[in-house]
């Protein structure tokens, strides 16, 4: 059977030096959008072709986007079907497989996984999926064919309110594509069930990339007052109980995810040593600050402060505000995390301003260690986005 060739879309001359060394994506601007190329429906696979006509690969192109064509295969002759889609979702499975002892993870994470703007979590047998680009919205039939081939899982949510489809030119909602979400989901990884409310929780309802974070703090916890602020469902919160903390304060503006703490607490027995509030986090430390309160460890997991590069300098603002407020609510040698899943904002930078707060606050700090999202995010090496998360953890004086 012959197949239709892919389109053709060309690279201006001098232009997408990003892409031809390996980077995943294409800039409006560095590409020949002429009116055929400017005229195919979004998510459609082209051939790019450098400026001398040389084929570099099969790409997803975007008219619509900033980011006009996304990496799908190095090899232009390449045929992106069901069977592209299956053997790419098949490989990200493998790779969780020989990760993960139990079904709880980021399925795939985008870029990170050759799969542009496909962003899904797995809860056993839950997906929750996330088309974040035209083309994963485009190929969303034959992905869900794959993950029935590869997991038949009973429950299907889509969840389309990313930032990332604003970007594309797409529409936001949810969806329950299959079986029936009846309340929230028991995340289980071995510890502390969390709970994920995935019709009207943040995000897809779990902060998976938190997960070796909430560990690494954990072991610091036993015996400690701890103070977890934007702790959403109690994710570090619940692991430091499960750490032997001897008293949590968890501090959100949400309730609901609050409550998806407090339950997991009374499930676990431990719910006499948590603490929550609902209250906005700023207000919460200034009054902890009032009483005279002090915690062995703090920390501060803020939602993206600096989403897009031109919001860095508030967003940058904000951390700083964060970190000036916690800080005095960290006792003598206590510790303080501070994290941040804002791209824009570097590791240095997000060090940078902590050490301003530290030096005006006449306290001295060190930092003991430096955390990442877990190994269920990977990182594409040329995409500094997909590495969003920092986490900074201090030894304060
Ligand atoms: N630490 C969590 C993830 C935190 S997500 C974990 O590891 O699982 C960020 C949280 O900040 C959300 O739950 C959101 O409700 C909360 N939030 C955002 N703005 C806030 C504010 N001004 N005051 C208090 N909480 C806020």
């Amino acid at each position: 059977m012959t197949q239709e060739p892919y389109p053709v879309a060309r690279l201006r001359p001098n232009r997408g030096k990003a892409y031809l060394g390996g980077h995943p994506w294409v800039y409006k601007d560095e590409l020949v959008l002429d009116r055929r190329t400017s005229n195919l429906v979004p998510g459609t696979p082209v051939v790019l072709e450098d400026a001398k006509r040389v084929p570099v690969g099969v790409v997803a192109l975007n008219p619509a986007s900033g980011i006009v064509a996304r990496e799908l295969d190095r090899d232009s002759a390449a045929r992106i079907g069901g069977d592209w889609i299956a053997d790419c979702l098949s490989r990200a499975l493998a790779l969780r497989d020989r990760l993960y002892p139990r079904p709880f993870y980021r399925l795939t994470h985008g870029e990170g996984d050759g799969l542009p703007g496909l962003v899904i979590d797995r809860a056993a047998g839950v997906l929750v999926i996330q088309p974040n680009t035209a083309w994963a919205e485009a190929v969303l039939p034959d992905i869900i064919a794959a993950l029935d081939t590869l997991l038949s899982p009973e429950t299907i949510v889509v969840n389309r309110d990313s930032r990332g489809r604003i970007q594309e030119g797409l529409e936001g909602g949810r969806e329950v594509l299959r079986g029936s979400v009846e309340g929230p989901i028991k995340i289980e990884t071995g510890g502390m069930p969390l709970y994920a409310d995935i019709e009207e929780g943040q995000k897809t309802g779990v902060y998976f990339d938190q997960f070796p974070n909430h560990a690494y703090i954990a072991a610091l916890a036993s015996d400690r007052r701890v103070l977890d602020v934007f702790s959403h469902t109690g994710g570090f919160a619940l692991a430091c109980l499960s750490g032997g903390a001897s008293h949590v304060t968890a501090i959100d503006s949400s309730a609901r995810a609050l409550d998806l703490a407090t339950k997991a607490a009374q499930e676990a027995g431990v719910d006499d040593r948590l603490d929550s509030r609902q209250i906005d986090a700023f207000d919460g430390m200034r009054a902890l600050a009032s009483d005279g309160e002090a915690f062995d460890i703090v920390i501060c997991d803020p939602p993206a402060f600096a989403p897009r590069k031109d919001t860095l300098e508030a967003g940058i603002r904000a951390y700083e505000r964060t970190s000036r407020l916690a800080l005095p609510l960290v006792a003598p040698q206590g510790i303080l995390v501070l994290c941040s899943c804002s791209h824009a904002v570097t590791p240095d930078a997000l060090m940078g301003s902590a050490q301003r707060m530290f030096h005006k606050a006449r306290r001295t700090a060190r930092m003991i260690h430096s955390g990442r999202a877990g190994p269920d995010h990977p990182v594409h090496p040329a995409l500094a986005e997909s590495g969003y998360l920092k986490v900074l953890v201090f030894a304060v004086d």
